[in-house]
């Protein structure tokens, strides 16, 4: 039996490339996204109420990481990536029907677009259903999950003088929190967990239309070395 579902919105977001999101929602609470409805939901009629509340859940499609062939296993980064564990014991992208969820922070309902903060959804992700937050029934305060029982352990980020000034004036020229984004997603400890880093590597990633470089002087400490415009 198939089913065939359509977006209801398409989220714009800080976030171009899958490298150094958050693994979760709120872990980078400067992570801001517009999500932009699409017709007949942008009317204002489907978000009429929706203004009162704080956060929302976000049922998204992994659409950068669709697969035909359904993985039974996967290798959870948080896991070290080495272990291999069933699909459904983690919250693994790849996954049947691709279906992710977040819930994420509501800062404003405009007519045809919902501002979200502490997103953790790549540029252009077709989001399938939008569903407010529910505090009494959606956070269980007993539950246990060993294998994600706290967010990841976050590791020390500074700047050189010249990175931290360009971030500056690039964040106050796009009117976004760079220099919280930046730091926030960076302390997630973004290169894959087996990879030990020669201190002379440059990673980089592109955060909202700008360019971040930075190093690991050791392998517990980052410095971001450069935030340029995206050539
Ligand atoms: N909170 C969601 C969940 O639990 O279903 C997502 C968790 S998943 C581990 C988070 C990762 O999904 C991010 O680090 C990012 O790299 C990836 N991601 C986000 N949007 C995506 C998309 N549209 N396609 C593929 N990967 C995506």
């Amino acid at each position: 039996m198939q089913h065939c579902v359509t977006p209801v919105g398409i989220m714009r977001s800080c976030f171009k490339e899958k490298f150094a999101i958050p693994r979760q929602p709120h872990l980078a609470p400067a992570a801001r996204g517009v999500l932009e409805l699409l017709p007949p939901f942008n009317t204002g009629e489907a978000v009429a109420g929706l203004e009162q509340v704080s956060h929302v859940w976000l049922l998204f499609l992994f659409h950068q990481a669709l697969e035909d062939t359904p993985r039974l296993k996967v290798r959870p980064p948080r896991l070290g990536g080495n272990k291999r564990v069933g699909v459904f014991a983690t919250r693994a992208t790849h996954r049947p029907n691709g279906i992710g969820q977040s819930v994420v922070r509501l800062d404003a309902v405009e007519p045809g677009r919902l501002l979200l903060s502490g997103i953790d959804l790549l540029d252009g992700t077709p989001v399938l259903d939008i569903k407010p937050y529910v505090p009494y029934a959606d956070s269980v305060p007993s539950a246990v999950n060993p294998m994600a029982s706290a967010a990841p352990a976050a590791i020390e980020v500074d700047w050189s003088e010249q990175a931290l000034q360009q971030a500056h004036d690039h964040g106050k020229r796009l009117s976004e929190p760079l220099v919280a984004l930046i730091e926030q997603c960076l302390a997630q400890d973004p290169r894959p967990a087996y990879q030990v880093p020669p201190a002379e590597r440059v990673y980089g990633v592109k955060f909202w239309d700008v360019q971040v470089r930075w190093q690991y002087p050791t392998p517990e400490r980052i410095r971001v070395t450069e935030v340029s415009p995206d050539a």
